[in-house]
């Protein structure tokens, strides 16, 4: 097989553990991320030091790779769209378009037939507060770009709960207000589509979110069939409808009856699928790499049921406990320096598949 090149952009540990993926598949891999020595450069054929919207940066990648892939979804369109003049950049541009405001990303999923909290777009002191009493009171208020991990978010839970100040608080920036959700639980779905237009997709994991981050995913999820089901073929119209290729995660909210309502997409590999790599023969990053690199996606099926555990910030003291542990694969991101709130590395614990 020759060997291909495949360009990634942003170094962190996405980018890690795609550069490895890539690697046991005899790709090459060019890292473009201007912070020196990051995760993916680590384990990867070579890194550009530069600004991801540098464009000498750009053309020297363009040049070096067959093939242009991310690993966060804050990539700037106007570069994807530079490379993509002259390389396949994968997923298609036009899935970062749809993913990095929230109000076009609401609109879409909703012209998917794929329904979402109701929304109102907040450009205002005055706008909240209108947006607020439509919604009796109650919502949880983002900014439109740049937010993740629970940042950027004010939550109203009543009517009680004051809006005063918060267009400002938040930045005076475009914001979205959405109705709040009152679900049972939060479910995600990794899914993969190849070129030639084949989707597969990974069991729903469940997820619980602590101070916003990700903190473990339970697979199987506690849902029905049907919800699962649903969940799949969510992701298979927005897939067909991005021309996508590659993987993409899917976060909903699993309401009372069974019903999903769809959060957020992220046009990358994704947190909510790291289990993947312990508990299934190919995982979302292998899937990934597959998929951009032009080969066969591989089976999606698990052979265990397992949780994967975020080790965030101190977390990282916890490793030599799980290192003993014969049921548990860890894996670490090459990070020197913890913070709070900072993904150090995570582990997934395998059981029987049930
Ligand atoms: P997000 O940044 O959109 O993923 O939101 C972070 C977390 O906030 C989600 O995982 C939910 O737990 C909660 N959340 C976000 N949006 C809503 C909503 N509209 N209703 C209820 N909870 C929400």
């Amino acid at each position: 097989m020759t060997a291909k090149t495949i360009g990634i952009i942003g170094g962190g540990q996405l980018g890690r553990m795609l550069a490895m993926a890539a690697a046991r598949l005899n790709f090459r891999t060019i890292i473009l991320e201007p912070q020196a020595d990051s995760p993916a450069a680590q384990v990867a054929n070579r890194q550009i030091t530069a600004a991801y919207d540098d464009p000498a940066a750009l053309a020297e990648l363009a040049r070096l790779c067959d093939v242009v892939t991310y690993e966060f979804e804050n990539v700037p369109v106007a570069a994807a769209a530079t490379l993509a003049a002259s390389v396949p950049v994968y997923p298609p541009p036009k899935a970062l378009e749809a993913a990095q405001d929230r109000l076009v990303e609401k609109r879409f999923i909703n012209d998917c037939g794929i329904p979402t909290a109701k929304f109102h777009a907040v450009d205002s002191q005055e706008g909240l507060e209108a947006a607020l009493k439509d919604f009796g009171g109650q919502g949880v208020l983002k900014t439109r770009r740049l937010g993740y991990d629970g940042k950027g978010q004010k939550v109203f839970r009543s009517p009680a709960d004051s809006a005063e100040g918060a267009y400002a608080a938040l930045g005076s920036v475009p914001l979205i207000l959405e109705s709040f959700v009152a679900f049972e639980r939060e479910v995600s779905i990794i899914a993969a589509r190849s070129t030639d237009g084949t989707v597969v997709a990974f069991d729903p994991a469940e997820n619980v979110h602590r101070n916003g981050i990700l903190h473990t995913s339970t697979i199987p999820a506690s849902i029905s069939d049907a919800t699962a089901e649903a969940a799949r073929n969510a992701a298979e119209k927005i897939l067909s409808s991005l021309g996508y290729v590659g993987v993409i995660g899917i976060e909903f909210f699993v309401l009372a009856d069974g019903g999903l309502i769809a959060n957020e997409m992220a046009p990358r590999v994704h947190n909510s699928g790291h289990w993947t790599e312990a508990a299934c023969v190919v995982s979302q990053f292998e899937q990934h790499i597959r998929a951009v690199g032009g080969l066969p996606l591989g089976d999606a099926g698990r052979h265990s049921d397992c949780v994967m555990q975020n080790l965030i910030g101190d977390d990282i003291l916890t490793v030599p406990d799980w290192l003993k542990r014969k049921d548990a694969l860890v894996h670490l991101y090459g990070k020197t320096e913890s913070r709070p709130g900072r993904k150090m590395g995570h582990v997934t614990v395998l059981t029987a598949k049930t």
